[in-house]
């Protein structure tokens, strides 16, 4: 395992913030998760988990504890059924169920981070979500001290949210299990309106396979959702507030302050009476517009939804911006929009 005292977090984060951990474990097998993992609970110690960095917002000030990076390694394709270590990378792992010809995740391509992470929020993309091919996640269990294997409906999977979410200081995610689709060389149906539009078909309709990875990376790459070290538009957490789902209640009086303005909001209800909307049209219509802010931290110039740094800034800098634009979209349309970054140390 490797060891580093002191270490500087920032350059493990995709926004590039954050103070210095007071130790920096990786391990790059199971064994060692589990042992590192062990023997901070033991000594009573502070543990923050991370994979590749890309939904953390760690504070100016560090982390005043161990941080493990979990680097393990493992792609194990048997017919359609994925297998994939922790610490594999997620749009390389993508990238090859790709290459093998197989359907159920290639609309999550792009996506940065670890394969372990995915599970934690459900992570998501133009109408995929890993909770429609996630079979079980096998996790070290910190409450009982035991590994354990859960089935997706032990997994409590919802909108970016999950068990793993839910109590965040008990699963540390060693393996994900996928069962992905053999369709002729075909995609799953296409979902999102976007990607359909793209494509020229009908929503439901199925496209060529890598047709329809490429068509997903071109598109986020079009709004700086595709990490480029080279691109500041991309020293971001990805989408910085989730979607907001809202009560019968609370969509009626958001309705009526659209209407006041001749707004069309856009609205997509979900089966149990709620309804989403979009949090990157609220910060536009509420003035924040793409590259908004003068200082460190701006807006990107891609999309409203990603804060980022623009070189310079500090954790407090982001924060700062991310204020204003709650604050100013709960002003505008009585909307509190949530963080979904993990904050480290910080709060909004
Ligand atoms: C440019 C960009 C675009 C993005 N686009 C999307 C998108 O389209 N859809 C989407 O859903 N997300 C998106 N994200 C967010 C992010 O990529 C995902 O949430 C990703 O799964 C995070 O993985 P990570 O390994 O970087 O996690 P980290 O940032 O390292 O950690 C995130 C959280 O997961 C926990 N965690 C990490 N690994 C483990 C583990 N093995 N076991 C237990 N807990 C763990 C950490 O403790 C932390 O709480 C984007 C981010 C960026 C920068």
């Amino acid at each position: 395992m490797h060891v580093t005292e002191n270490a500087p977090l920032a350059p493990l984060t995709t926004l590039r913030l954050g103070g210095p951990a007071r130790r920096l474990l990786t391990a790059q097998s199971d064994d060692e998760v589990v042992a590192a993992v062990r023997a901070a609970d033991a000594a009573g110690e502070p543990l923050l988990v991370i994979g590749g960095g890309s939904n953390l917002v760690i504070g100016d000030a560090g982390f005043d504890g161990t941080v493990l990076r979990i680097a393990t390694t493992g792609f194990t394709l048997e017919g359609t059924a994925l297998e994939l270590a922790a610490g594999e990378v997620w749009s390389e792992a993508v990238a090859r169920t790709v290459d093998a010809g197989l359907a159920g995740i290639e609309f999550l391509a792009g996506i940065p981070g670890s394969a372990g992470a995915t599970p934690v929020q459900n992570v998501g993309a133009y109408g995929q979500e890993v909770a429609q091919r996630v079979t079980e996640v096998v996790a070290y269990d910190r409450t009982a001290g035991e590994l354990v294997t859960l089935a997706n409906a032990d997994c409590a999977f919802s909108y970016r949210h999950s068990r793993f979410k839910a109590e965040p200081d008990r699963y540390v995610v060693l393996r994900v299990r996928f069962a992905l689709e053999e369709a002729a060389g075909l995609s799953s149906p296409v979902q999102y309106a976007e990607v359909a539009r793209t494509l020229g078909v009908a929503a439901g309709e199925r496209v060529d396979l890598r047709t329809a990875f490429e068509t997903v990376l071109r598109l986020r790459a079009g709004k700086g959702m595709v990490l480029d070290p080279a691109d500041h538009d991309t020293w971001s957490a990805g989408s910085f507030f989730t979607n907001p789902v809202l009560s019968p209640e609370q969509f009626a009086a958001f309705l009526a302050q659209v209407d006041e303005r001749r707004l069309e909001a856009p609205a997509w209800p979900a089966p149990d009476g709620h309804t989403k909307t979009s949090a990157a049209w609220l910060i536009d219509r509420a003035g924040f517009t793409k590259g908004y802010g003068s200082g460190p931290a701006t807006l990107s110039t891609k999309h409203t939804l990603a804060l980022t740094n623009r070189g310079r800034a500090s954790t407090e800098d982001l924060l700062a911006l991310a204020r204003e634009v709650r604050d100013g979209v709960r002003a505008a349309f009585g909307v509190e929009l949530v963080n979904e970054p993990v904050m480290v140390g910080v709060r909004l």
